[in-house]
């Protein structure tokens, strides 16, 4: 009613009149992928969850939506689809290869859904707590050939129009270490860039991007393990982005909202920073889902994920039938920032290391290393830092110090997960959905059909052609 009433409102105040095929329900639609979140991320946080609460019946909100199916992520180039191939599918609806973002493969570019949503007067606000300007934001906004193509990218954000975007920062403002020009760009499009919270509360701009006051590490938010009081979180930031929404677009807008270190988490095989992650990204999902319970005759929320990282299961050769994913609550620290401190350090003592070890992973105390692990642990920090002939583990986003690697191996042989690559797989991965038109996400499904699937929600939700503002 309140809406009939606003576009009655509308109309009087003489705004712009125009009708279309598929105004005007569901007016506000949630799209959230979690990056790298297969069934194991999913599963496992769960199962961390009822672990610690020692509540059986507990689950992520994820998990009690009313449909839950399945959905293929293979890209045009191959079975394992990196984010850009599949932000692009998610997007657009059409395949292309592995790098390429917001174009087919013969770069003929494409059409993304939220700019269909902006042609017909929806706001629109993108999410995440890695780089604005990383591939999956930015298919739907950007038309590049190669994903690392920041500065392009960037300027593309600029033009879209978009009322929201939000992430930890946007790695075209400079290159090899030049300012680009970039920022400047934003202010031709009237786009203000505000960092942090408080200075987002003291702008009244209707198109803003929001970034991280942390302007070192412009790639990515602190995993939610190891965040400090006053950080951003994923789930601030979306109570952000609906209040920007709904202040500067309440009548219709769509949003999508990222959660990208899952799979930062998921290439470094840092188990309990992934279900860190995943459980962020569910209290995110709660900030809409208290949305959708103030308009859940106008709100639809699909949840999904661009594809699996790391090939992460709860089970492993270690612990058999005994995974025991609680004893992550003991791990403090993630395994880039413990990397980065092992490289860190000169000559550190064992002393010194085991308290470290105590105090950050619990070992010893909250989980009792058999003497075996002690040896290996032993035997490996004499290689890492006294003999220093140790190779450490190569992976996507970073080069683990070889101690740090093995504590995390030993961590796993603690809590059941396992890994079967630093990289990304062909695992399907999950899809959940409430609110009007949920129901068409039922059957399992391809990730070039869920944008198809929300225009057929927004279809078969019409009434009879409306006022456009
Ligand atoms: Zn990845």
């Amino acid at each position: 009613m309140r809406n009939i009433l606003r576009k009655a409102l509308a109309v009087v105040a003489g705004c712009a009149l125009s009708t279309s095929a598929w105004a005007s329900h569901p007016d506000y639609v949630f799209l959230f992928i979690g990056d790298g979140m297969g069934p194991g991320q999913v599963m496992t946080a769960q199962n961390y969850l009822r672990a610690v609460t020692q509540r059986p019946d507990t689950t992520l909100l994820m998990t009690s939506l009313p449909v839950t199916s399945l959905c293929t992520t293979y890209s045009a180039s191959s079975p394992v689809t990196d984010s850009a191939a599949a932000g692009t599918a998610i997007a657009t609806g059409t395949k292309t290869r592995n790098n390429m973002l917001g174009m087919a493969s013969d770069t003929t570019a494409l059409r993304s859904i939220a700019r269909d949503f902006q042609q017909l007067g929806y706001g629109i606000g993108l999410v995440t707590n890695v780089a604005a300007d990383d591939a999956t934001p930015a298919a739907f906004y950007a038309n590049v050939p190669d994903r690392g193509m920041y500065y392009e990218i960037g300027r593309q954000a600029a033009e879209s129009g978009y009322e929201f975007i939000a992430g930890a920062g946007l790695r075209g403002f400079s290159k090899q270490g030049q300012p680009t020009g970039l920022a400047s760009h934003f202010d031709r499009y009237n786009v203000k860039i505000v960092h942090g919270l408080d200075e987002l509360a003291q702008t009244d701009a209707n198109k803003v991007v929001l970034l991280s006051p942390d302007t070192i590490h412009n790639y990515r938010i602190n995993y939610a393990i190891e965040a400090r009081q006053g950080d951003m979180s994923l789930p601030s930031m979306t109570r952000a982005a609906i209040d920007h929404m709904m202040r500067v677009r309440p009548q219709q807008f769509f949003m999508m909202v990222e959660g990208g270190a899952i799979d930062h988490a998921g290439h470094a095989n840092d188990g309990a920073s992934v279900i860190g992650d995943v459980l962020d990204f569910d209290r995110a999902l709660r900030e809409a889902y208290n949305f959708y319970l103030a308009y859940p005759e106008q709100t639809l929320i699909v949840v999904t994920a661009d594809h699996e990282t790391g090939g992460m299961s709860l089970g492993n050769n270690a612990t058999g039938y005994w995974a025991n994913t609680a004893v992550l609550a003991n791990q403090h620290v993630s395994k880039d920032t413990f990397s980065d401190l092992c490289n860190k350090l000169s000559d550190p003592t064992w002393d010194e290391m085991e308290r470290m070890l105590r105090r950050d992973f619990g070992f010893w105390d909250a989980i009792p290393l058999t003497d075996k692990q002690t040896s290996l642990l032993k035997d490996m920090f004499d290689a890492t830092f006294v003999t220093h002939s140790a190779k450490g583990q190569q992976a996507l986003y970073n080069y683990y110090n070889p101690f740090a690697a093995t504590v995390f191996d030993v961590m796993d042989s603690h809590s059941g997960i396992g890994w079967t690559s630093i990289k990304h797989t062909g695992n399907p991965v999950p899809v959940f959905a409430v609110g009007v038109g949920s129901e068409l996400f039922s059957p399992m499904s391809d990730n070039t059909e869920i944008s198809a699937r929300i225009r057929e929600a927004c279809k078969k939700y019409q009434h009879t052609p409306v006022m456009m503002r």
